[in-house]
């Protein structure tokens, strides 16, 4: 029997086509195919300046670079997310800590965050940078958020690798309109996918020279910016260590025609959400909240909680059952300052209650565009076969 996975990519033979052109010309990387992905990416969400990258990791730690984030400096994020989302504060040499999540959509609390910046300004260490996460692709209260950075004058970098395609109050997240910047992800898994690849948008001139001076060693060409009389044609100046996190041309020509579907991706991914809500309706477990009034969710997962009935092994044992029927769930987010290199940093179990309660009865059902609803309906079977 055929295994289905929690996710997968989505790839036809245009997708191929564009890759091969790419490879029959003069650029294999940064060359016009990154340029019009950058482009088609920033007019979809409305964003002024679109800076790909290597990965979505590698987007969020630009923008830290961006903002001049280092030591010293203190950046708040979700417990409830991939590690990337504090690691690349802390590739900064920058503190982390984080803010519990509202159990009804995994999402930052924004009862928690006003009351912990309260608290933050009481002990005079507020954060610089405040990382959401739009979490399975379910905005953040973007409106609520802006109130307290206008309140307390913290920058917002948006993590929205899963939220490409999602919107709040009727605009596409990645606008940047309550925010410094928003960080994509192109991994398979993700809305749509170059393989490895990442996206930051912003409607700042300034971060975004500085995302296109450190995606690139830090190489200054700009004759007004050095300090010595050019050498010629050649020359560059570096005054500030960057990386290299370039995308390939090969990628940005997959990711540039995957978005061309993007909208039908989640469309589809939406449609399937909806059979799921319909099909679960009445079993003992309770599905995450999406498109809340004002939301449309990019639906990058279909997370249900499951009820322990006294039995804390109960979602481990759904999660085997399903695996053994050749149906892969996952868990997401194992509470990020659980993991060893936070609790060496000091935190520990108990900080964060709410995004631990919640690892503890997650798990996200399969769910990506190519899921045919036969399958679908192999995953209620077997669901609830498992819940007995
Ligand atoms: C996927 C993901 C990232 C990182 O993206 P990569 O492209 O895999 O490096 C960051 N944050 C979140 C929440 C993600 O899901």
């Amino acid at each position: 029997m055929k295994t289905i996975g929690y996710s997968r990519q989505s790839i036809n033979d245009s997708d191929i086509a564009a890759m091969t052109e790419v490879l029959r010309g003069d650029w294999l990387t940064q060359g016009p195919a990154v340029t019009a992905f950058e482009n088609v990416v920033a007019a979809y969400c409305g964003a002024k300046h679109a800076v790909a990258a290597c990965n979505g990791t590698a987007t969020l730690h630009l923008a830290m670079l961006a903002l001049k984030i280092g030591p010293g400096n203190l950046v708040w994020t979700s417990p409830n997310s991939f590690v990337a989302s504090a690691n690349c504060a802390r590739y900064c040499g920058a503190d982390v800590d984080f803010v519990d999540i509202d159990p009804v959509d995994g999402n930052m609390s924004m009862t928690a965050l006003a009351e912990k910046l309260a608290a933050a300004k009481r002990s005079n260490r507020l954060p610089d940078v405040i990382i959401p996460v739009h979490f399975a692709g379910e905005p953040i209260d973007l409106e609520a958020l802006a109130v307290l950075k206008h309140e307390y004058g913290f920058k917002v970098v948006e993590d929205a690798a899963h939220a490409l395609g999602a919107s709040y109050k009727g605009k596409p997240i990645g606008d940047c309109r309550f925010s410094e910047a928003a960080s994509f992800s192109f991994h398979p898994v993700k809305s749509i996918t170059s393989g490895e690849g990442g996206m930051v948008v912003t409607n700042d001139d300034e971060i975004a020279r500085r995302l296109r001076l450190m995606v690139s060693h830090g190489l200054e060409r700009d004759p007004a910016r050095m300090n010595e009389p050019s050498h010629g044609a050649w020359f560059h100046q570096v005054f500030e260590i960057g990386m290299n996190y370039r995308l390939t041309d090969i990628q940005a020509a997959l990711g540039w025609n995957q978005m061309q579907r993007l909208d039908s991706f989640i469309d589809k991914r939406q449609a399937l959400a909806a059979r799921y809500d319909e099909r679960l309706a009445g079993l003992p477990i309770q599905p995450l909240r999406h498109n809340a009034p004002g939301r449309r969710s990019a639906l990058h997962l279909y997370v249900i909680r499951i009820a322990q009935n006294g039995d804390p092994e109960r979602r481990r044992k759904v999660y085997d059952t399903l695996r053994a029927a050749g149906i892969n769930t996952q868990v997401h987010y194992i509470p990020i300052h659980t993991q060893p290199a936070y609790r060496a940093l000091g935190f520990k179990h108990g900080d964060f209650p709410q995004a631990e309660a919640y690892y503890r009865d997650v798990l996200s059902l399969p769910l990506y565009p190519d899921l045919t609803t036969a399958d679908q309906d192999r995953v209620l079977t077997s669901l609830r076969a498992a819940l007995g």
